[in-house]
C-alpha cells in the first residue's frame, strides 16, 4: 500500500508531508466542557447504537465517559459504519463543538471527528491529541493515524538523513537544520502557529521546500555551466551570411524579432553549444527567426534539422523554409513517417552525404538510420509536444550542435524555471505590425444558428473559417464522429452553397496535405476539423475560428487554436461554443474572452489546471516534486534559484564539490526525468 504511493524507503516516509494540520491542543475532561467551545476529549464508549427512532437516516448515537463524572453524547448522521467499531469499552478521541443536549441536560457533540484507539495504543494517544496534529493523505487502508504512528516511530528509531545543504546557505537564510525541520514537519511544537503551518510557511516547511528547489536549481545551473564550457561550434556570422539573411527576409522584422535574432547569433558565435528556448505568443513570428539561425549555420557549412510535432506543421515549415531558402541556393527536404519507403531512403542518403542543407521532419527524423554528415543546428518547434529525451536524441545526431527550441505556448515562469531551467531564454514579446486583436465571444450551444449566420456573412466578405472539435487524446474516435456528422450537417444543410472540407487525425498525410492546400488556396471556405490544426497552421485569409465544446479544453490549447486567425489584415473572431458551464469553466471562458495575452492565459491555465496538467503531456520534463508546489511556492523557487547561482558562481570550491557530489548521488531518484548532462 505504501509502495503504491511511491513510499518505498524510510526517507520517503520522512518526506511524506502532511497536507494540513489540526489544532487538538484543547483537551478537556468532559465535566469541564463548556457549550459553544471546540475541544478534544479522550474517553471510553459506555453505550452505542443505531437510533431506534431514526433508523432510516442511519443516525448513530454514543454515550461516553472519561472518569470526570459527566457524560458526553455524540451523534453521527449516516453513522452505520461505526456500528462494528464503537463497542462499549472502546477508547476514542473526539474533536468537535460542544452543545447542550436539552433532553438529558448532558453535553453533546454532533458529527464530531473521531479517532479510535486500539487497546494497546494507549501510550501513543498523545500523538493524536493534546497537540497540533498532522493530517496525511491515506494510502489504501493506511490512515492518517497509522501514518502518524509510523512516522513518529521512524523519527525516534532511525538516524536522520545527513544535512547536505551548504553551511553558507543555511547561515544566509537562517534555516533550521534538516533533522529538526523534518521533525517539526510531522510533529509541530506546542507553540507552533497553526495558520503558518497550513500555509506551509513555518521555518521547517520553508527549509524543506527550499531544499527541494535548491538541489533542482543547482542541478540545472550546473548543467548550464557545464554546457558553457563544453566544446561546441563557433559559428562565424560573416558579411556573406548577413547578406543572405537580408535577401531572405520577406518582411521587416519587428524590434523583438531583431533583438532575439541578435541573442541567437551571439550565442551561436560562442565556441560552446547553444541551448536556447525561444518563447513567443502564437503568431509572434518565431519561424523566420529560426530561418535566420539556419542561414548562419548553412553559411558555416553545417546542416540544420527542424523537428516538428505533426505532419501538417512539418509540411508547412517545409514549404516556408523552401520558399525562403531555395532562392539563396540552399536545399531543403522533408522527412516524415508518411513518405514512401523509397523516397525516405533517398532523402536519408542525401542527408548522410551532406547534399541537403535543411531537413524538416516529424519523429521520423529521430530514427537511428537518419545520419547527418554535419549537423550544426537542431531546431525543435513546439518543444512541449516532445520530451527532454527527444531533444537529446536530436542533439546526438551532431557533434555538439547548437540547439534552439521553440514553444508557441508561453510558459509560466515557475514552469519555465523547472522544466527548462537549463536553457537560456529569448522572448518575442511583440506581434508583427498591423494585427488587429482578435475579438472573442462566448455563445451557448442553443444559439449556434447565429454563429452560422455570422460565418456565412464573413465568407461573403471573402474570408474563410475554421470549425474545430477539440480532441481529448483518448476519445479521438468520438471527436471524429462528432466532426464527421458536423461536417455532413454543415455542408449539406447549413451551407449547401459553400465549399466545406473535413480534416482529421485519421487521414493519410496526403489527404491532409491536399485539404490544407485547398484551404490555403481558398478553394475550401470552411474547414471542419479535429484539433489536428492546433499547431502552427498559417492561413492569413481565415478570419473566424469556431471552437465547439470549448469548455472541455485547456486555456493554452484554445489560445493556440485562436492564434490560427488574426494572421492577416482582417478583423478576426474566435467564437467559443459551450454547453452549460460550472463556475470554474465560466472563469476559464471569461479569461479567454477578456484577454489575448498568451503569457497571462498561460499563468491562469496553470492555476486552474495545475502545473502537472499544463503541458498536457507526461514527458514534458517537469520534475516530480515532493513538498514543493509550483503554484504556492513560486517565491521560494526564486530564492532557491538565486542561492544556487550564488553558490555555483562563488569561490568556495569545498562547498561546490560537496554540492556536485550530492547531486550526482541523488538526482535521478529525486527528479527522474530531468537529466543532468
Ligand atoms: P509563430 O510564432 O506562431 O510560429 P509564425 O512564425 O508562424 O508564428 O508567424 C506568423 C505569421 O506572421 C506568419 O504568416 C509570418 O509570415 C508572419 N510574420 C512574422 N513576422 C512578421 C513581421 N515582422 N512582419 C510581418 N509578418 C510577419
Ligand atoms: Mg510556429
Amino acid at each position: 500500500m505504501l509502495a503504491a504511493k511511491d513510499l518505498e524507503s524510510i526517507a520517503d516516509l520522512l518526506y511524506y508531508a502532511p497536507f494540513r494540520y489540526e489544532d487538538r491542543r484543547n483537551v478537556k475532561a468532559i465535566s469541564q466542557l463548556a457549550p459553544g467551545e471546540k475541544a478534544a476529549v479522550l474517553a471510553q464508549i459506555s453505550s452505542a447504537r443505531i437510533s431506534r427512532f431514526r433508523r432510516s437516516s442511519g443516525l448513530f448515537e454514543a454515550t461516553l465517559r472519561d472518569g470526570s463524572g459527566a457524560n458526553l453524547h455524540a451523534r453521527w448522521f449516516h453513522g452505520e459504519r461505526y456500528a462494528d467499531s464503537l463497542l462499549p469499552g472502546t477508547r476514542v478521541a473526539l474533536f468537535g463543538k460542544v452543545e447542550l443536549d436539552h433532553s438529558h441536560g448532558d453535553r453533546l457533540m454532533v458529527q464530531p471527528e473521531i479517532e479510535i484507539f486500539s487497546a494497546d495504543d494507549e501510550e501513543e494517544e498523545s500523538l493524536h491529541t493534546g497537540r497540533i496534529v498532522a493530517v496525511y493523505e491515506a494510502a489504501g487502508k493506511i490512515s492518517t493515524r497509522v501514518f502518524r504512528v509510523l512516522i513518529s516511530r521512524v523519527l525516534k528509531q532511525t538516524p536522520m538523513p545527513e544535512d547536505c545543504l551548504p553551511k553558507s546557505v543555511l547561515g544566509r537564510l537562517d534555516l533550521p537544520d534538516l533533522a529538526s525541520a523534518i521533525h517539526d514537519l510531522h510533529i509541530p511544537s506546542a507553540d507552533a502557529d497553526l495558520h503558518l503551518l497550513n500555509e506551509f510557511r513555518t521555518r521547517a516547511q520553508f527549509r524543506l521546500i527550499f531544499e527541494e528547489f535548491f538541489w533542482l536549481e543547482c542541478g540545472l545551473t550546473l548543467k548550464k555551466a557545464k554546457a558553457r564550457v563544453a566544446t561546441g561550434i563557433p559559428f562565424a556570422v560573416t558579411e556573406q551570411a548577413r547578406e543572405q539573411i537580408k535577401k531572405m527576409l520577406p518582411f521587416k522584422p519587428t524590434a523583438a524579432q531583431r533583438r532575439v535574432m541578435q541573442e541567437i547569433a551571439d550565442d551561436m558565435k560562442k565556441p560552446h553549444p547553444m541551448n536556447r528556448l525561444l518563447q513567443g505568443d502564437v503568431g509572434s513570428g518565431k519561424t523566420i527567426v529560426a530561418a535566420q539561425a539556419a542561414v548562419i549555420a548553412i553559411e558555416n557549412k553545417r546542416q540544420v534539422a527542424v523537428l516538428a510535432p505533426t505532419e501538417i506543421l512539418t509540411s508547412q515549415h517545409h514549404s516556408n523554409f523552401k520558399r525562403w531558402l531555395s532562392p539563396l541556393g540552399y536545399v531543403v527536404a522533408a522527412l516524415t513517417g508518411a513518405a514512401g519507403a523509397r523516397e525516405k531512403k533517398q532523402i536519408k542518403k542525401l542527408i548522410a552525404n551532406g547534399l541537403v542543407h535543411v531537413v524538416v521532419g516529424t519523429h521520423a527524423l529521430l530514427q537511428e538510420d537518419v545520419v547527418f554528415s554535419n549537423l550544426g543546428l537542431a531546431i525543435v518547434d513546439e518543444q512541449h509536444r516532445f520530451g527532454v529525451r527527444q531533444r537529446l536524441e536530436l542533439f546526438r545526431k551532431g557533434e555538439q550542435p547548437d540547439v534552439l527550441v521553440m514553444t508557441a505556448t508561453p510558459i509560466p515562469r515557475t514552469l519555465a524555471l523547472t522544466a527548462y531551467g537549463d536553457l537560456d531564454a529569448s522572448i518575442i514579446d511583440e506581434l508583427p505590425p498591423g494585427r488587429k486583436p482578435i475579438v472573442t465571444k462566448h455563445v451557448q450551444e442553443s444559439a449556434v444558428e447565429g454563429v452560422y449566420r455570422f460565418i456565412a456573412q464573413q465568407i461573403r466578405a471573402g474570408r474563410q473559417a475554421y470549425v474545430v472539435y477539440p480532441v481529448v487524446e483518448e476519445s479521438e474516435t468520438a471527436a471524429l464522429k462528432a466532426a464527421e456528422s458536423m461536417y455532413e450537417h454543415l455542408s449539406n444543410e447549413v451551407f449547401p452553397e459553400l465549399r466545406v472540407g473535413l480534416l482529421h487525425g485519421r487521414m493519410s498525410a496526403d489527404e491532409k496535405e491536399r485539404l490544407m492546400r485547398g484551404f490555403q488556396s481558398g478553394e475550401i471556405q470552411i474547414l471542419v476539423s479535429t484539433t489536428v490544426i492546433e499547431v502552427g497552421v498559417d492561413v492569413a485569409n481565415a478570419s473566424v475560428m469556431v471552437i465547439e465544446q470549448a469548455e472541455r479544453f485547456g486555456l493554452a490549447q484554445i489560445h493556440q487554436l485562436r492564434g490560427r486567425v488574426g494572421r492577416g489584415p482582417h478583423q478576426s473572431y474566435c467564437i467559443l461554443v459551450t454547453g452549460k458551464l460550472n463556475d470554474v469553466a465560466r472563469e476559464r471562458i471569461r479569461t479567454l474572452v477578456e484577454s489575448n495575452d498568451g503569457f497571462y492565459i498561460a499563468e491562469m491555465d496553470m492555476r486552474l489546471r495545475g502545473p502537472g496538467e499544463f503541458f498536457g503531456t507526461k514527458q514534458s520534463g517537469i520534475p516530480g516534486l515532493r513538498l514543493a508546489d509550483l503554484l504556492r511556492d513560486a517565491e521560494i523557487l526564486e530564492t532557491a534559484r538565486t542561492e544556487a547561482q550564488t553558490l555555483i558562481q562563488g569561490h568556495d570550491t569545498e562547498e561546490l564539490r560537496a554540492v556536485v557530489r550530492y547531486i550526482q548521488e541523488h538526482w535521478q531518484r529525486k527528479y527522474g526525468f530531468v537529466q543532468v548532462g
